[in-house]
């Protein structure tokens, strides 16, 4: 069996506008989906970023995947000439999906689902069987709250009904949450900080625990937004509430920074791990950060990292040095679901539940066929089904492709959607607190 044909579809969907430190979601989310064909008549199919570099990527990994045996996903890896060495791998400045230096690793874990997704057709099995069995039957994520504008994605005559409303104060955040809790079954929260003042998203953190107890474990992430300083005043204000099975994501930038949050909050007899998807997003950061402290829960990702294996590897080795493990997540459709709930079904040590922004996206932008993936008490329970479980329809992908290419933009620049909306002088400075 051999790969005979490989189709890249770049493809727009409909975004809220959600704010970070980053700035404002533009009303259109950019995402590329894979379809692998074989000699055999099996399709594997698989999603990436989006935009301009995703496709460069993919474009370049094409020639190397046409011809090869799905099962000899080594091979591939290998003969992809070595990635570099050195270099500035902080994510910090750039927007997730664009750090020039995983441009290789996500082109890879692309492909690598799509191959898996092929292996578990020809084979019988689903995804997960292939990679050891299930370490979970299904994968518990997060409600991803998100401050917002009012609006729900979208433009003109594509606009989308604003589900969840405006949400740029405490109490509408636990209305957000309340409505996200009731329809997915979340048991988990999760706040993308970094937006309003300091104070008013302790004041939120507290709202949530005040409305769900302690029985949701909290988690806010500011995305670097604050100095190490004021990443130690909320460690402390918030000790009680991000305890308990919470965590503090990327207070402050750099891995400097975060050990130095770290070692002041020790010293004040907090012990609030710190979780990064900045500091650390790849293999060669995992030993500086345990070295130095600098974080305690290492996000994961199918996509950035490399794969599923990757995820379960990445999984193994935290096990063995005792940092927790989750994972995080970008804009995505149903396909990234279901190569995020292999990944964690997979993965034995996979410590909180993981991110998702599924729900900021609707069923008329779905692309697989019967519609968007099903969570059951805010888990996705892994289908019995041979490969990912899945299929696409085509049509809806050729309907989201056709907006894609209408869209002036080709690149994700949320401090430009900032200054068209909001100040026209916005930049995005960190520490900006
Ligand atoms: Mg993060």
């Amino acid at each position: 069996m051999r790969i005979s044909s490989f189709s890249i579809h770049p493809v727009a969907v409909a975004d809220p506008p959600l704010r970070s430190s980053y700035g404002r979601h533009a009303p259109y989310a950019l995402r590329t989906i894979l379809v692998l064909q074989t000699t055999g008549g099996l399709t594997g199919i698989s999603e990436a970023h989006g935009g301009d570099g995703s496709l460069a990527a993919l474009e370049a990994i094409k020639p190397m995947v046409l011809g090869m045996d799905p099962f000899q996903m080594h091979a591939l890896w290998m003969g992809w000439g070595r990635p570099e060495a050195s270099g500035d791998r902080s994510q910090t400045w750039l927007v997730p999906g664009e750090n020039p230096r995983d441009a290789r690793t996500r082109a890879f874990a692309a492909v690598e689902a799509a191959c898996l997704d092929i292996i578990g057709k020809a084979v019988g099995k689903p995804v997960c069987d292939l990679l050891g069995g299930r370490a979970r039957d299904a994968a518990p994520f997060s409600a991803y709250l998100f401050y917002k504008h009012g609006g729900g994605g979208g433009l003109g005559g594509d606009a989308r009904e604003d589900e969840y409303g405006e949400c740029l104060t405490p109490e509408s955040m636990v209305r957000q949450c309340r409505q996200m809790v009731d329809f997915y079954g979340f048991q988990e929260i999760k706040l993308k900080g970094g937006v309003l003042e300091p104070e008013l998203e302790i004041e939120t953190i507290r709202q949530l625990m005040h409305a769900f107890g302690p029985k949701y474990p909290l988690r806010i992430d500011p995305n670097c937004a604050w100095s190490v300083e004021t990443s130690v005043h909320v460690g402390i204000s918030l000790q009680e509430e991000l305890s308990g099975g919470g965590y503090l994501e990327d207070p402050t930038a750099g891995m400097e920074g975060m050990a130095e949050v770290r070692r002041r909050l020790l010293a004040d007899g907090i012990e609030t791990p710190l979780a990064s998807n900045v500091a650390v997003t790849g293999f060669d950061d995992i030993l500086p950060a345990w070295q130095s402290d600098a974080v305690q829960v290492v996000l994961s990702d199918p996509h950035y990292w490399g794969g599923i294996r990757n995820v379960q590897r990445l999984s193994d080795l935290c096990e063995h040095l005792g940092v927790g493990v989750s994972m995080h997540s970008n804009n995505h459709l149903g396909v990234s679901m279901m190569i995020m709930a292999h990944a964690c079904c997979v993965s034995p040590a996979m410590h909180f539940a993981c991110d998702t922004h599924y729900p900021w996206q609707t069923e008329q932008d779905e692309v697989l066929a019967g519609g968007r993936v099903k969570f059951k008490q805010g888990a996705v329970v892994i289908p019995d089904k041979p490969g990912l479980g899945i299929e696409l329809d085509m049509d809806q992908v050729a309907r989201i492709e056709e907006r894609y290419h209408k869209l002036p933009f080709r690149k994700r620049d949320d401090a430009e959607e900032m200054r068209r909306h909001v100040d026209p002088n916005w930049q995005r400075v960190l520490p900006r607190w």
